[in-house]
């Protein structure tokens, strides 16, 4: 802290899309902390190279208290702190950065926000744990590795099947959780016999569908990740990560199949919640921070 004031910002590239101002902001005033919240927009690397080194000295200075990263700069951060918290070197992605004394660590928030999130709207005495993630990048990483660190069986479906080979292979050489297992298939696939097969083989209903790619957001709000003509499970939960637009094209067809469908802002919240602690040491206001997101003053992504 500096003089009584929380320093905080976000790293990313672009970030004309960010709720992440509001939300601090309402942590902050709901305190009574001074404080700001502020955008660095940093262009990826190596042309942003110096911008980067720069802020990461001036948060080594004390000059910033903490730092959440987005896109693109979630693994080039980690070459800048001093150590990475568990979740963080298990997703190879940092969303927070903190300082402890004179050492900076890098977080990852995103992981225990979408298990946060989750447990608000899965049906109690939920018997199968098989969920179905669509895309491999740093998002859907966090959800894998949260839903196999409980103890879930998970299928990564992305476009390119050697992305979703990777991070299965990732994520299972960590041994996460005994009874987690997670097997990687396409997008396409979805659509096909071999995910039939696979749901026979697996002896079991999915009761969550994860949207972890940014198909639906704004601007592009009629895209969906759902291949055509793909059957829906039957009683799964259909969760999208975006939450701009609140309720996207993918949601309304997963309503429309009968399932019960919810969007990304509970995770939004949750894991600006989760950074915000980190950073003050206080609880920080869960339903402040949704309303500062469900009332935006700069409507973006
Ligand atoms: P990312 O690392 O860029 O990964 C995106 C994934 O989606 C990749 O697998 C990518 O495949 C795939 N994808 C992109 N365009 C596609 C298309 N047209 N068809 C099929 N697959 C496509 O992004 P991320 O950080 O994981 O973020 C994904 C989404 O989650 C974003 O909308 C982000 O805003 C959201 N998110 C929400 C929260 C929250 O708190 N609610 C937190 C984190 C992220 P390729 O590599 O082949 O492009």
């Amino acid at each position: 802290m500096n003089e009584g004031r929380f320093n905080l910002g976000l790293i990313g590239y672009p970030l004309t899309h960010s709720f992440s101002p509001q939300m601090h902001h309402a942590a902050l005033r709901q305190l009574g902390l001074q404080g700001e919240y502020r955008l660095y927009p940093i262009p990826p690397l190596p042309e942003g190279t110096g911008q980067l080194e720069d802020l990461m000295a001036a948060m080594r200075a004390g000059k910033i208290d903490g730092l959440n990263v987005t896109i693109p700069h979630k693994r080039n951060v980690i070459s800048y702190v001093d150590e990475l918290a568990l979740t963080a070197r298990a997703t190879g992605a940092v969303n927070v950065i903190l300082r402890r004394g004179q050492r900076l660590v890098g977080e990852n928030t995103d992981v225990a926000g979408f298990l946060a999130d989750l447990q608000h709207h899965l049906p109690a005495g939920m018997e199968s744990r098989l969920a179905l993630v669509l895309g491999a990048g740093g998002a859907a990483r966090a959800v894998a590795y949260g839903l196999l660190r409980e103890g879930w069986q998970v299928i990564i479906a992305a476009r390119r099947i050697d992305q979703a080979e990777s991070l299965a292979a990732d994520l299972q050489a960590q041994s996460v959780n005994e009874s987690g297992k997670i097997e990687p298939m396409t997008l396409e696939g979805i659509q096909g016999k071999e995910f039939q097969r696979r749901l026979g083989e697996w002896d079991g209903e999915f009761m969550l569908v994860v949207n972890a790619t940014p198909l639906g957001m704004a601007p592009d709000e009629g895209a969906s990740p759902w291949p055509p003509g793909a059957a829906w499970p039957r009683y799964a939960l259909a969760y999208d990560l975006v939450y701009n637009p609140a309720e996207t094209a993918w949601m309304r067809a997963a309503r429309a199949a009968g399932l019960r469908a919810v969007g990304g802002s509970g995770m939004l919240v949750e894991q600006a919640a989760l950074a915000f602690e980190l950073w003050t040491d206080l609880s920080a206001s869960r339903q402040v921070m949704a309303m500062a997101v469900s009332q935006p003053i700069h409507p973006t992504s």
